[in-house]
């Protein structure tokens, strides 16, 4: 049985998280799995350059829902605190708006309720309990229906929420946006900003975000952890666990052409010229890769390009590893300007650099350690409209480079940078580097009440061509993405098991080989 399962060849396309779960599902159930990746590393965007001799974390920091990766790598017989040293962050981030205007949050709930009632009084900090009973019962409602389902549509959302879930999300109001619902909830314009910013987290606005995006704050609120090694050690270790369980992972090897035999997918050729004969093919580059013809004519109809207009946030970034001063950092740092919808309206409908950015910093070496690095290992963020919409100039990321340092200069925050010890990245290089997605960090921005549902699942309308990443449902983010990948791999092993049903039934009495297939499956 076990060998016949093996004869069924996968292969999955890019070692980001969505592919390694999914290569690692696959593997562990029996099928015969290979990885191909283009970058000499696993992690896609959990991508580790070294900077003035030290890795530093240069995509995802913040680790959350720490629950998704005890499962998976539950189902595959280990431990995640065997396999990674986690801590959790007892200040989840500080917020700074002027020197004298700074706000944590901390693991511990109550102390983020007394921190807000010092920091903007206790009528807010009563807000803030009520905001968090409301964002609590949005995301339980919103588990089971949307995160883990294959391919939510209004529809079915509607039969699996029932009358208590459509209850909590009529409360949000009617098609209100997440900052208008966030202004009903708090009176201080600078706690609106706070939470509004986790619309980003989804490289979206949170004028145009829905209201049910407070999920993700509540997913903050349960917990921030750090890697050892950093996220990238996380990728490593999916990738070693997937190895374990007989993936033949290669990197430096890009797919040119998913190849397609009428309606179903029979291989991929590589850059090298190499075939590889596949039963299954997963799919973990961006989505819109494929409906661009980037992967082949053939594999256009998989999945449509996101429009333009569409598209998420993009990012500037810097990787700084050098001596910093005058502001006390936590691991994770939002230096936040007075005019937040300005940064909006720049990047989505001006299609241009913020003017007035909010700045991120993960200090690397912060927030568990007792003393402060001789030199800190920074990753500066700025939001950044994606390269679908226009190209930036040299000159304007220049002075939007300007802009953010000054601002964290004004802040006390004090950075050596040189041009040694800093790595810029721009959209075009994450577009170089994350080849359809326009340097769109997250796929499509989650705007409208309707734009969760516009994401692929992960059955595409190629047979045997399965879809994995942030860019397909459930969404952007390490651990929605490590949620495709296992929704992919279920997804390919009921297609497995619904064909080996059929054929049974048609070799009545006689052993098939897809009969065997189902042996093994959860
Ligand atoms: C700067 C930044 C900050 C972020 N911050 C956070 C955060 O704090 N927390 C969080 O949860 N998320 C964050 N995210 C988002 C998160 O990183 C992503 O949503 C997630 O990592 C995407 O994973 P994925 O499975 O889609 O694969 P990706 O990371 O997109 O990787 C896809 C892989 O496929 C490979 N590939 C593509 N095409 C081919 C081909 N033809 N042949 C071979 N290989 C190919 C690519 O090389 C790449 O390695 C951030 C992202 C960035 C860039």
């Amino acid at each position: 049985m076990a060998s016949a399962l093996r004869e069924h060849r996968v292969v999955v396309i890019g070692a980001g998280v969505g592919g390694l779960v999914a290569a690692l599902q696959l593997a562990r159930r029996g099928l015969s799995v290979t990885l191909l990746e283009a970058a000499d590393s696993p992690g896609g965007k959990m991508r580790q350059p070294l900077v003035d001799g030290a890795p530093i974390d240069s995509g995802p920091t913040v680790f959350t829902m720490r629950w998704i990766f005890e499962q998976i790598y539950a189902s595959a017989g280990a431990r995640l605190e065997d396999e990674l040293q986690l801590t959790a962050l007892p200040v989840l981030a500080t917020h700074a708006w002027s020197p004298d205007e700074r706000l944590d949050l901390f693991a511990d709930p109550a102390l983020s309720t007394d921190a807000i009632a010092r920091f903007a009084g206790p009528v807010e900090a009563n807000r803030f309990t009520q905001f968090c009973r409301q964002a609590r019962a949005v995301y339980d409602t919103l588990e089971g229906p949307f995160i883990r389902s294959q391919a939510p549509t209004l529809t079915s959302m509607h039969g699996d929420l029932g009358l208590r879930g459509l209850a909590v999300l009529a409360s949000l109001g009617p098609m209100r946006s997440l900052w208008g619902s966030l202004c009903r909830h708090f009176q201080d314009a600078r706690l609106r900003q706070l939470f509004a910013r986790y619309a980003t987290y989804c490289g979206s606005s949170p004028w145009q975000a829905p209201a049910t995006l407070m999920l993700v704050t509540q997913v903050e609120l349960d917990g921030v952890w750090s890697v050892r090694g950093g996220m990238h050690a996380l990728a490593q270790s999916l990738a070693g666990l997937a190895q374990r369980h007989g993936v033949t992972l290669r990197y430096g090897e890009r797919v040119r052409q998913i190849e397609i035999d009428g309606t179903r997918t029979t291989g991929v050729l590589l850059a090298s010229g190499e075939r590889l004969a596949a039963d299954s093919v997963v799919f973990n580059g961006d989505r819109s890769a494929l409906g661009e013809g980037l992967l082949g004519d053939a594999a256009r109809a998989a999945a449509a390009p996101v429009p333009p207009d569409q598209r998420s946030l993009s990012a500037l970034t810097w990787s700084v590893h050098a001596p910093t001063a005058g502001f006390a950092l936590e691991r994770h740092n939002v230096f936040f300007q007075p005019d937040y919808r300005r940064e909006f309206d720049d990047i989505f409908r001006h299609s241009r650099l913020p003017a007035t950015p909010t700045v991120y910093v993960c200090a690397q070496d912060r927030g568990i350690n007792e003393a402060a690095p001789e030199r800190d290992r920074l990753l500066v963020l700025v939001n950044a409209p994606s390269a679908a919409r226009r190209s930036l100039t040299e000159a304007e990321i220049n002075a939007c480079e300007t802009h953010s340092f000054s601002l964290l200069r004004r802040h006390g925050l004090m950075v050596e940078r040189t041009a040694q010890n800093t790595l810029r990245t721009t959209p075009a290089d994450f577009q170089r580097m994350f080849p359809g997605s326009a340097g769109a960090l997250y796929g499509m921005a989650t705007h409208g009440w309707m734009s969760a549902f516009k994401r692929p699942g992960a059955a595409s309308p190629i047979a045997g061509l399965y879809l994995a990443g942030g860019s397909v449902h459930p969404g952007p983010g390490v651990p929605m993405a490590a949620m495709s990948g296992q929704l992919a791999a279920a997804t390919l092993m009921a297609r497995l098991d619904s064909t080996s049903r059929s054929s049974r039934v048609r070799i009545s009495g006689g052993t098939s080989m897809r009969s065997a297939m189902t042996a093994g499956m959860d």
